[in-house]
């Protein structure tokens, strides 16, 4: 019985490895053989080499994702699966270790040298350094670009999401699935790859970049037309954005960078707070934070552009949901419990998604937009001074539908600019443009365009606004629409070139024709997908970005869009 991933899902006996008495995979103990991946690159330099192929038609022969072999730990394909829970394959690669419920019980597991399945709900931000420290995530609810998803991607960890099949009870420690009952420290793989949940300890194959990889992706940069950005939060990003040949940052969320334990506090404390005093007194800790975070990621691209997100925290994900936590807050604030509760009521919102975030949020608070920019353009300064090399600074404002919006942040930042230039001296170029993610902002573009020097399209949130479905929710009912032919594949995977697409063309159009030099990217999930790519290649963007571990299959997939679009 094989899934259209071709992985032998045939029903096993169960071969499940105990808690506690260490897994030791037979298989894993011996050299596996050289992977699918390694032997097609491997032919087709051969092929090259040997004058049978050109480059151009070998680079045609090489399935792009299959370079997720090289980049990834796989189960070994002669292994006998025993599948317990299907999910969506949110997060390429696997792994195996023991299940637990509790961030911070992966993270004192982790420490002990234990691999950990992290097993959720969902995830939010606060449970950041569980899924550092675990080898593999699943979450029972969420879609491709829920947290867990997004987070995963770019940690390059395997990640199954939307597990429907799973019941978590995560306060007993306990799950259910494919008529199991699972406790703490049992012992499942992951396969992010296909979304699948296995029993036990699958022998893997560890990942390899050969130098036929090196030698491939060489000739696809030179075919092809789109560059190659990274999505890179973290200066680990960064650094892994460079390594796979990345061109430049075309996301840094700089939410992302808050999901420390400390930080998160500071940024609660700051949306919760009632005044504008008590709103500084937080961000100038954040100041220091993100002004050291930008300087590193700044170094390590050297010269090369970056894309600073202003803030864009869906607040479902940041505001406190237990009463310890609120607790706290309120007393570094100088609340009552009861005010604190107030407050939060407050700021709850029935479709968080489509509520206070973006722009709104430094449209309604721009002392917030001013802490960032300030930390953005210090730490630039800090950078150049020490390098001697310029920063190629990019400013992009989130979730606009209007040049209004646009406009106001624009003259925060501006003014910004001007007040660190005449504090330190110095100047610093940038530019500021925005995010294409809602349907207005694609029909608005022309106008929009007088105000932006560049556009980044978020197919993420244009996905989920143009079909009026929620990327976090989608995962419950997007099994049935493709399995009755609604939809051919995923949207959020895959761009929905009929009406999502058509979207992107007209911005395309309506941006050139105000300014005719504006720079076109794209930052959403879909920068990472072979099909995608080719659509994004013919509607004439610039750039695509996606996450550091997806480069190498984008550099392939924008040379064999190019190689197809103009043939040989
Ligand atoms: C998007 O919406 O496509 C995007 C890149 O932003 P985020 O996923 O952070 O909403
Ligand atoms: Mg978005």
């Amino acid at each position: 019985m094989r899934n259209e991933t071709g992985v032998d899902e045939t029903p096993r006996p169960r071969s499940r490895v105990k808690a506690g008495s260490a897994p030791t995979p037979s298989a894993a103990r011996q050299p596996l053989p050289e992977s699918r991946a390694s032997a097609v690159l491997r032919a087709a330099v051969e092929s090259v080499t040997s004058g049978r192929q050109t480059r151009e038609e070998a680079l045609l022969d090489i399935p792009p994702l299959m370079l997720d072999e090289l980049l990834h730990p796989m189960i070994d394909p002669a292994f006998q699966r025993c599948v317990i829970a299907r999910g969506l394959p949110a997060s390429p690669g696997a792994a195996w270790g023991e299940i637990t419920f509790s961030p911070s019980e992966a993270e004192r597991l982790a420490d002990e040298g234990r691999r950990v399945i992290l097993v959720r709900v969902e995830t939010s931000p606060e449970d950041i350094h569980g899924m550092h420290a675990a080898t593999g995530i699943v979450t029972a609810r969420g879609g491709r670009t829920s947290h867990a998803a997004v987070v995963a991607r770019g940690m390059g960890k395997p990640c199954v999401t939307g597990a429907g099949d799973i019941r978590v009870d995560e306060r007993n420690g306990v799950m259910t699935a494919g008529g199991m009952t699972l406790k703490t420290g049992d012992i499942v793989t992951i396969d992010g790859t296909a979304g699948q949940v296995l029993d036990g300890a699958a022998p893997m194959t560890e990942p390899d970049l050969p130098p036929d990889f090196t030698t491939v992706l060489g000739w696809a940069d030179t075919f092809r037309r789109l560059r190659i950005r990274a999505n890179a939060d973290t200066p680990d990003d960064a650094i892994a954005a460079r390594r796979f040949g990345a061109e430049g940052v075309g996301l840094c969320r700089t939410e992302h960078m808050f999901f420390d334990a400390k930080r998160i506090r500071a940024v609660r404390e700051m949306i919760l707070a009632e005044t504008e005093d008590k709103r500084r007194a937080s961000l100038a800790t954040l100041l220091s934070v993100q002004r050291q975070d930008f300087a590193e990621i700044f170094h390590i691209m050297d010269g090369l552009p970056v894309t600073v997100r202003l803030l864009d925290p869906p607040l479902h994900e940041f505001l406190p949901k237990d009463e310890d936590d609120r607790a706290a807050i309120a007393e570094s604030l100088g609340m009552t419990p009861e005010k604190m509760r107030r407050r939060a009521a407050e700021l709850d919102e029935f479709n968080p998604m489509l509520g206070f975030r973006g722009c709104r949020l430094a449209i309604a608070y721009p002392e917030i937009a001013e802490m960032q920019a300030r930390a953005i353009f210090e730490a630039a300064i800090a950078v150049e001074r020490d390098t001697g090399t310029a920063v190629n600074l990019e400013i992009m404002v989130p979730l606009v539908a209007t040049r209004a919006e646009l406009d106001l942040v624009k003259a925060r930042i501006d003014a910004t600019a001007a007040a660190v230039r005449g504090e330190l001296g110095a100047t610093v170029q940038y530019q500021i443009g925005t995010m294409i993610e809602l349907p207005r902002a694609c029909l608005a573009a022309g106008d929009i365009a007088r105000s932006a020097e560049f556009f980044s399209f978020g197919t993420n949130d244009l996905t989920q606004t143009a079909f009026g479905m929620s990327r976090d929710d989608a995962g419950t009912f997007l099994g049935a629409y493709i399995l009755k032919g609604v939809l051919p594949f995923d949207p959020f995977t895959s761009i929905d070139a009929d009406g999502v697409g058509e979207l992107i063309r007209i911005g395309v159009e309506r941006g050139r024709k105000t300014r005719p030099g504006i720079k076109l990217g794209l930052c959403g999930e879909h920068g990472g997908d072979p099909a995608s790519i080719a659509f994004f290649h013919d509607a004439g963007l610039n750039y695509i970005s996606c996450s550091p571990y997806r480069v190498p299959i984008a550099r392939l997939a924008a040379a064999q869009a190019a190689l197809r679009a103009e043939p040989l």
